[in-house]
């Protein structure tokens, strides 16, 4: 049972509510999601109390009820969403108070990925051969390769789930490689004429 206390230390029912998409207020309130609320009756702390329907709980009710499964259920998909390590090391456990999904990678890779989309769309069109059996400009090739897999990290990153959006998240910044596709980006980017002073250098 160790996982439940583990999750409703690191996360107040607030945060959920706000990761999960609902509108909350400075003072905590939202509109209730668990009846027809026309005025904000949803009162969010670390734990919920609706004055509408009377629902309330902690963030683990929260969250089952919100999506509709179980306790359990619930508590895995908040250790996945805000990184709570399941098995803590036995030595010390210092919970993580303010466990975010991780909001600056991801904000980094949506936006060197976006970086990258941007040139390869320059490439496609600059370096397409004039004729048939013409030799294959590198950077042509390149485009033709990478389209599409750069499309399915974006997607996967914007629209996806959390599930395969943590793999892509995964993917992207084991061994560094959104800092070097970064500096690589940046790198072609200025040898391309007249096309440098357009881009937004990412944060
Ligand atoms: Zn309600």
């Amino acid at each position: 049972m160790k996982i439940f206390e583990t999750v409703k230390q690191s996360v107040t029912a607030r945060q959920a509510a706000k990761a999960y998409g609902l509108e909350v207020d400075v003072h905590g309130m939202a509109l209730c999601p668990f009846h027809d609320d026309h005025h904000p009756s949803l009162k969010l702390d670390q734990r919920f109390y609706c004055f509408g329907c009377g629902a309330s709980g902690d963030v683990i009710d929260f969250t089952a009820k919100l999506f509709g499964i179980s306790p359990r259920e619930a508590v895995q998909k908040l250790a996945e969403d805000f990184g709570i390590n399941p098995r803590p090391p036995t030595e010390v456990h210092i919970p993580k108070r303010h466990a975010e999904p991780r909001p600056d990678l991801e904000r980094l890779c949506i936006c060197v990925l976006r970086d990258y989309l941007r040139l390869l769309r320059i490439w496609r069109l600059r370096y397409e051969p004039a004729e048939p059996g013409e030799p294959m400009d590198d950077r042509f090739a390149e485009s033709c390769q990478m389209e599409a897999t750069v499309n399915f990290f974006l997607d996967a990153l914007i629209v996806g789930d959390p599930a395969p959006r943590e793999r892509v998240l995964e993917v992207l910044v084991k061994d560094g490689s959104i800092y070097e596709l970064q500096a690589y980006v940046g790198k072609r980017k200025k040898e391309e004429p007249g096309h440098a002073g357009k881009y937004q250098p990412c944060a």
